[in-house]
């Protein structure tokens, strides 16, 4: 079963949006959930980093 549509990190077809965890991959389990939301961080992060330069 699956979720919102991401790309690996966290992106979602919506600018600015994120998603991770059961809400992407579906239900599933918490250490799926932290390594997702770990790398939605990433997306996060370089996506501002991009912004600022
Ligand atoms: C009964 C059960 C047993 C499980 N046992 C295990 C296990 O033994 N080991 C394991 O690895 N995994 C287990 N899981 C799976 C694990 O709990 C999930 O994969 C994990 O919690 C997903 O994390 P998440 O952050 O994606 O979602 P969640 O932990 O569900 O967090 C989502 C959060 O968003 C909040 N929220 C919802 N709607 C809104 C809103 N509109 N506004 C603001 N906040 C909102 C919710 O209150 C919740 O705190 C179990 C799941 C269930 C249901």
């Amino acid at each position: 079963m699956r979720g919102i549509k991401t790309d690996p990190y966290g992106r979602t077809s919506v600018k600015g949006i994120y998603a991770a965890g059961d809400n992407a991959a579906g239900p599933s389990q918490l250490v799926i959930a932290a390594s997702q939301g770990s790398k939605a961080a990433i997306g996060v992060i370089s996506d501002f980093v991009e912004e600022a330069f």
